[in-house]
């Protein structure tokens, strides 16, 4: 096994050097409604990373991946398995650095993310009826082909490429006292937290999972990584399990988040519509967990000033309609 070095505040400089020749820096806005929701002095405001070439903010973590390869790793070329946004954003990386990318997506990743990663330049192989088993898969092609593995998010490159969000926020934002950070495989809270902390040790870093996968919090209650059965959510990018050997997102959140709190659909469909009629915005529901977590008053964020990552953009266009009709029509009877 490579060895590599826990990712620390100068990977996430050197990942800033790197990752802007493809991805960019996203603005901050203010969120009024969200805000009054904590009375007086409560500022919220929302990071767009929606607004990310590919609809996600994983192209930072895998742009930064990629451009530090070796020459020769570079030719061979990369593999990979997601979800679909981490899929997306390597396809794009790698075809930025013209280099070929596969991904491997299991069954159950919805026909329009493989086909968004076949037109970025990647080549989409689905196997598995799991994310675990498009991950075992994933192992062995890797082998067959020689192709070099970017992970999604357990990868001290990826890791410091999401954490160059924390760098933005709080140069856009330095009064930021609270980050409210979706939860799923750890890279981007690991990253935030991690970078976050180092620059302003009293900022509180909060990571919002799914009820109907909270395996980050199930493996840190166990102390070691958990497998779950996966069910369909609204946050389907929040899907997957933290690998059974996970190496750095787990340590890191242990070390570096101060607390965890979970969502559950309802709360996912309400902050998929808040972002819609407030702001004018197409979020994809992982992206809404912490405005689902403030609307529902699972966090109390009285007197803070809170930034949320709106992590992505790439809903299944006919589930997104249902749910806006859904929660237009209850709002009516409200
Ligand atoms: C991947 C992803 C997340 C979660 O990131 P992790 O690093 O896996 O915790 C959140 N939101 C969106 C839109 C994503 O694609």
């Amino acid at each position: 096994m490579e060895k590599r070095m826990t990712p620390d505040i100068a990977a996430v400089y050197e990942a800033a050097r790197r990752i802007y020749a493809v991805a960019r820096k996203t603005p901050l806005i203010h969120a009024p409604e969200l805000s009054r929701k904590g009375g007086a002095g409560t500022e919220v405001h929302l990071k767009l990373e929606l607004l990310q070439p590919t609809g996600s903010f994983k192209i930072r973590g895998a742009t930064n991946r990629i451009r530090s390869l070796s020459p020769e790793e570079q030719k061979r070329g990369v593999i990979t398995f997601s979800t679909g946004n981490h899929g997306r954003a390597v396809s794009l990386a790698a075809s930025e650095s013209g280099i070929p990318a596969v991904v491997c997506l299991s069954k159950r990743v919805p026909r329009y993310r493989i086909e968004a990663i076949r037109s970025l330049g990647g080549e989409p192989v689905v196997v598995g009826s799991s994310q675990d088993e498009a991950e075992e898969a994933y192992c062995r092609i890797a082998e067959e082909r020689k192709l070099t593995p970017v992970v999604p998010f357990d990868d001290p490159a990826v890791i410091a490429g999401q954490g160059t969000i924390a760098l933005e926020i709080l140069q856009q934002y330095k009064e930021a006292d609270t980050l409210l950070v979706p939860l799923s495989g750890g890279g981007l809270l690991a990253g935030i937290a991690m970078a976050a902390k180092e620059l302003k040790s009293s900022i509180r870093v909060i990571g919002v999972s799914i009820e109907r996968s909270p395996v980050m919090i199930e493996s840190l209650k166990a102390g070691k990584p958990v497998v779950l059965r996966e069910q369909d959510t609204l946050a389907d990018s929040l899907l997957g399990g933290i690998g059974r050997e996970n190496r750095y997102t787990m340590e890191l959140i242990s070390r570096y988040v101060d607390e965890h709190i979970i969502v559950d659909e309802d709360d996912v469909s309400r902050g998929m519509y808040f972002c819609f009629r407030h702001h004018g915005l197409v979020a994809e529901g992982a992206a809404c967990v912490g405005i689902g977590a403030i609307l529902s008053g699972k966090i109390e964020i009285s007197g803070r000033r809170v930034v949320l990552p709106l992590t992505g953009r790439n809903v299944d266009r006919s589930q997104y309609l249902t749910v806006m009709m859904q929660e237009e029509k209850q709002t009516d009877e409200r």
